[in-house]
């Protein structure tokens, strides 16, 4: 144990991101006192100016990667942290700022910068895991503050956490929501998005919009055919995965491309998941 007596050392770092995971962690406003009484929070940039660059028993990240130096902190944070977790869309699946990966960078760059070759970013932006080891993930845009709790109190209680793979249509049709999709009242990524929300959007007669990103083994090929029979060309259904979790395979793969390469992966950017 790296903390202070018993309490384990815990630490918040951001890479590109804008911050709301964070402030989703200080908006625990009931737990926070007992947090912190439990927790030695040593780095938590929206928290303290307090500043330590460990050891960590545990280190929550936020943000995705799209910067050459970020690559080397979170190889440097890896080796002095006993579990990571990533925290949040951007971290565990790219975030809305990975939609860059479908145009070039440097047209991007050119657009608000005088000289975009000065710019410190790598050509891709990806998620933690294509970089380091993970051990765990919180999902949500923001991160889920249920997630949260159950992980800290896992932790505290020396027991797995329990973080739900089922799809956001079990939680949808246990609230007893209309179903959008069946209805044909709009898309909804339900099916193939992991749940913890608790359908917000469709109980709002919305679809959801994937910000939990996939859930394990999503057929994500069976619900862009049901887009397009629902009236979709085969270009927007693909595009109705292009939101805060692109990043992630395979939402990532049905993304259509317009006149350039589909995104490759991240192996010639340092993407090796180096403990
Ligand atoms: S996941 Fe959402 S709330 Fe969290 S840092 Fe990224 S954009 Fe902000
Ligand atoms: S509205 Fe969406 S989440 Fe709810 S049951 Fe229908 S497809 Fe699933």
């Amino acid at each position: 144990m790296a903390g202070n007596g018993t309490r384990p050392r815990v630490g918040v770092v951001k890479l590109t991101s804008c911050d709301g995971c964070q402030l989703a962690i200080l908006d625990l406003e009931d737990e926070l006192l007992a947090i912190a009484e439990r927790f030695e929070l040593a780095d938590f940039p929206e928290a303290t100016s307090n500043r330590w660059s460990g050891p960590f028993d545990v280190l929550f990240v936020e943000g995705s990667v799209s910067a050459p130096e970020q690559v080397e902190r979170l190889h440097e944070l890896r080796a002095r942290t006993t579990t990571l977790v990533v925290i949040g869309a951007c971290a565990t699946a790219g975030g809305i700022q990975a939609l860059r990966n479908w145009g070039d960078v440097t047209d991007w760059g050119r657009s608000v910068y005088p000289d975009p070759s000065l710019l410190p970013v790598l050509d891709r932006v990806t998620p933690v895991s294509e970089h380091v080891k993970v051990d765990a993930e919180l999902r949500g845009c923001p991160v889920s503050t249920d997630q949260l709790r159950e992980f800290l109190g896992a932790l505290l209680a020396g027991r797995r956490p329990f973080l739900p793979d089922e799809a956001v249509c079990l939680e949808c049709k246990r609230r007893g929501f209309p179903c959008v999709l069946v209805s044909g009242a709009t898309t909804c990524l339900g099916p193939v998005t992991r749940a913890g929300c608790g359908a917000i959007c469709p109980a709002f007669g919305r679809g959801c919009y994937g910000c939990f990103g996939p859930r394990e083994q999503p057929n994500v090929s069976a619900l862009v055919a049901q887009f397009e029979r629902v009236g979709l060309s085969a270009d927007e259904a693909g595009r109705r995965f292009a939101g805060f979790t692109n990043g992630a395979e395979p939402f990532r793969a049905a993304i259509p491309i317009e006149g350039a390469a589909r995104p490759a992966a991240a192996a010639s950017e340092g993407g090796d998941a180096r403990n």
